[in-house]
Protein backbone atom coordinates (compact mmCIF):
# COMPACT_ATOMS: atom_id res chain seq x y z
CA UNK A 1 0.00 0.00 0.00
CA UNK A 2 1.85 3.08 -1.15
CA UNK A 3 2.56 5.86 1.90
CA UNK A 4 -0.21 9.05 1.78
CA UNK A 5 1.25 12.34 1.48
CA UNK A 6 2.37 14.40 3.84
CA UNK A 7 -0.07 17.42 3.25
CA UNK A 8 -2.62 18.48 0.95
CA UNK A 9 -2.42 15.33 -1.63
CA UNK A 10 -0.27 16.87 -4.00
CA UNK A 11 1.69 14.37 -6.40
CA UNK A 12 4.93 13.33 -4.96
CA UNK A 13 8.25 15.24 -6.76
CA UNK A 14 10.48 13.72 -9.98
CA UNK A 15 12.39 12.05 -7.21
CA UNK A 16 9.54 10.30 -6.01
CA UNK A 17 9.77 11.76 -2.25
CA UNK A 18 6.44 11.52 -1.04
CA UNK A 19 6.48 14.40 1.37
CA UNK A 20 6.29 18.28 0.69
CA UNK A 21 8.79 21.04 -0.16
CA UNK A 22 7.83 22.32 3.20
CA UNK A 23 9.29 19.68 5.10
CA UNK A 24 12.60 20.17 3.48
CA UNK A 25 12.54 24.14 4.92
CA UNK A 26 11.65 22.82 7.58
CA UNK A 27 14.38 20.59 8.40
CA UNK A 28 16.47 23.33 7.17
CA UNK A 29 15.09 25.18 10.46
CA UNK A 30 14.93 22.41 12.88
CA UNK A 31 11.00 22.88 12.98
CA UNK A 32 10.32 19.12 12.23
CA UNK A 33 8.70 16.81 14.72
CA UNK A 34 11.50 14.32 14.99
CA UNK A 35 9.56 11.75 13.35
CA UNK A 36 9.55 13.87 10.32
CA UNK A 37 12.87 14.80 10.84
CA UNK A 38 13.45 11.00 10.64
CA UNK A 39 11.50 10.69 7.38
CA UNK A 40 13.39 13.50 5.62
CA UNK A 41 16.97 12.55 6.45
CA UNK A 42 15.78 8.80 5.00
CA UNK A 43 14.85 10.42 1.84
CA UNK A 44 18.12 12.50 1.31
CA UNK A 45 20.52 9.83 2.33
CA UNK A 46 19.39 8.01 -1.21
CA UNK A 47 18.45 11.52 -3.29
CA UNK A 48 20.70 13.59 -4.89
CA UNK A 49 18.17 15.53 -5.93
CA UNK A 50 16.56 16.22 -3.02
CA UNK A 51 20.24 16.90 -1.10
CA UNK A 52 21.05 19.49 -4.09
CA UNK A 53 17.60 21.19 -3.15
CA UNK A 54 18.43 21.30 0.05
CA UNK A 55 21.72 22.79 -0.25
CA UNK A 56 20.27 25.38 -2.24
CA UNK A 57 17.50 26.52 0.03
CA UNK A 58 20.41 26.93 2.74
CA UNK A 59 22.51 28.82 0.10
CA UNK A 60 19.41 31.23 -0.45
CA UNK A 61 19.14 31.38 3.26
CA UNK A 62 22.72 32.10 3.96
CA UNK A 63 22.61 34.71 1.16
CA UNK A 64 19.83 36.45 3.12
CA UNK A 65 21.27 36.47 6.23
CA UNK A 66 24.81 37.75 4.67
CA UNK A 67 23.13 40.73 2.56
CA UNK A 68 21.33 41.48 6.17
CA UNK A 69 24.36 41.74 7.96
CA UNK A 70 26.42 43.48 5.39
CA UNK A 71 23.89 46.68 5.44
CA UNK A 72 25.90 49.49 6.76
CA UNK A 73 24.95 51.72 9.66
CA UNK A 74 22.93 54.12 9.43
CA UNK A 75 26.02 57.06 9.59
CA UNK A 76 27.75 55.05 6.52
CA UNK A 77 24.80 56.24 4.30
CA UNK A 78 25.47 59.58 4.85
CA UNK A 79 27.42 61.28 2.41
CA UNK A 80 27.60 64.42 4.14
CA UNK A 81 31.57 65.21 5.81
CA UNK A 82 31.47 64.07 9.23
CA UNK A 83 33.79 65.90 11.79
CA UNK A 84 34.92 69.42 11.76
CA UNK A 85 37.74 68.66 10.00
CA UNK A 86 36.55 67.06 6.65
CA UNK A 87 33.71 69.37 6.60
CA UNK A 88 36.11 71.98 7.05
CA UNK A 89 38.07 70.81 3.69
CA UNK A 90 35.38 70.29 1.72
CA UNK A 91 34.30 74.28 2.39
CA UNK A 92 37.90 74.66 0.94
CA UNK A 93 37.60 72.74 -1.46
CA UNK A 94 34.41 74.06 -2.94
CA UNK A 95 35.51 77.68 -2.28
CA UNK A 96 38.90 76.97 -4.58
CA UNK A 97 37.23 75.65 -7.12
CA UNK A 98 34.69 78.80 -6.82
CA UNK A 99 37.76 81.08 -6.85
CA UNK A 100 39.19 79.16 -9.65
CA UNK A 101 36.18 79.53 -11.96
CA UNK A 102 35.79 82.67 -11.32
CA UNK A 103 39.52 83.61 -12.02
CA UNK A 104 39.39 81.79 -15.37
CA UNK A 105 36.04 82.66 -16.18
CA UNK A 106 37.03 86.72 -15.55
CA UNK A 107 40.66 86.08 -17.49
CA UNK A 108 38.49 84.59 -20.35
CA UNK A 109 36.06 87.40 -20.35
CA UNK A 110 38.95 89.79 -20.45
CA UNK A 111 40.78 88.24 -22.93
CA UNK A 112 37.69 88.13 -25.20
CA UNK A 113 36.75 92.08 -24.61
CA UNK A 114 40.29 92.84 -25.40
CA UNK A 115 41.38 90.66 -28.24
CA UNK A 116 40.51 90.51 -31.84
CA UNK A 117 37.49 88.07 -31.23
CA UNK A 118 34.37 88.16 -33.90
CA UNK A 119 30.89 89.26 -32.01
CA UNK A 120 29.91 85.85 -32.33
CA UNK A 121 32.81 84.42 -30.68
CA UNK A 122 32.26 86.41 -27.77
CA UNK A 123 28.55 85.23 -27.17
CA UNK A 124 29.30 82.08 -28.10
CA UNK A 125 32.02 82.34 -24.94
CA UNK A 126 29.61 84.67 -22.93
CA UNK A 127 26.71 82.06 -23.12
CA UNK A 128 29.00 78.68 -22.02
CA UNK A 129 30.13 80.81 -19.16
CA UNK A 130 27.01 82.13 -18.02
CA UNK A 131 25.49 78.23 -18.27
CA UNK A 132 28.35 76.97 -16.22
CA UNK A 133 28.05 80.03 -13.72
CA UNK A 134 24.32 79.70 -13.78
CA UNK A 135 24.81 75.28 -13.08
CA UNK A 136 27.62 76.29 -10.28
CA UNK A 137 25.45 78.53 -8.39
CA UNK A 138 22.32 75.40 -8.65
CA UNK A 139 24.79 73.60 -7.20
CA UNK A 140 26.39 75.83 -4.29
CA UNK A 141 22.10 76.67 -3.58
CA UNK A 142 21.94 73.02 -3.16
CA UNK A 143 24.89 72.22 -0.84
CA UNK A 144 24.01 75.05 1.29
CA UNK A 145 20.77 73.75 1.23
CA UNK A 146 20.98 70.11 2.44
CA UNK A 147 24.17 71.43 4.65
CA UNK A 148 22.19 72.30 7.94
CA UNK A 149 19.65 69.11 6.92
CA UNK A 150 22.64 66.21 7.35
CA UNK A 151 22.90 66.55 10.55
CA UNK A 152 19.73 65.97 11.50
CA UNK A 153 18.92 63.28 8.68
CA UNK A 154 20.06 59.97 10.78
CA UNK A 155 16.14 58.58 10.98
CA UNK A 156 16.24 54.83 11.38
CA UNK A 157 15.07 53.27 8.41
ZN1 LIG B 1 14.22 13.40 -3.33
Amino acid sequence: MPEPYASGGRPPAPCGRRFDEELLSGYLDGALTQGERQRVRLHLEDCPACRAELAEMTDLREAAMTTRFTVPADDQWNEAPRGAASRLSRGAGWLLVVVWIVAVAGFALWELATGPASLVEKLLVFAGLSGAALLLVSVLVDRLRTWPVDRYRRVPK
